[in-house]
């Protein structure tokens, strides 16, 4: 079994998709281990999408991920990390449409910005981001 982090982004919050996108999850076959809702600060934020702060839309990235509150959730399976993203779909909303019009991405998604999910991309990138938001889960 393996772990991943799964965000529904603040517009797939706002437009209610968080039932639907959580029926995905559960007829995929995850089990939804731990869930929250949060609403991100710029501090929480910025750290977060630390590895694009250099790039020109990073503060565009930070307003829409504070924009409202997220649905955070560990999701385990077996092979997880490379499941869950496969599911989601690509980054590129409208381009997820034409070319995986079954993904999470198409189904919620509008463009290359807000495309309502996120998904952990490594095994490594998984136990930081879920250490980050809901500390060791694996102990106590
Ligand atoms: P995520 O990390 O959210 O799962 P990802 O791994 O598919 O997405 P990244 O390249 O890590 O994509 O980009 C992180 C997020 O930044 C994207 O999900 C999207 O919301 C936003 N983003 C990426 N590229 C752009 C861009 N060129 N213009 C605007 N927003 C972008």
């Amino acid at each position: 079994e393996e772990k991943t982090l799964a965000i529904i982004k603040p517009d797939g919050v706002s437009s209610h998709y968080t039932n639907k996108i959580k029926a995905v999850i559960l007829e995929s076959g995850f089990a939804i281990v731990r869930e929250k809702i949060l609403q991100l600060d710029e501090g929480n934020a910025t750290y977060f999408y630390s590895e694009h702060s250099g790039k020109s839309f990073f503060p565009r990235l930070i307003t829409y991920m504070t924009s409202g509150p997220v649905c955070l959730m560990v999701l385990e399976k077996v092979n997880a990390v490379s499941d869950w993203r496969t599911l989601i779909g690509p980054t590129d909303a409208r381009k997820a449409k034409v070319s995986h019009p079954t993904s999470i991405r198409a189904m919620c998604g509008v463009d290359l910005e807000r495309n309502c999910v996120h998904g952990s991309d490594s095994r490594e990138s998984a136990a930081r981001e879920i250490a980050f938001f809901f500390g060791d889960i694996n102990t106590g």
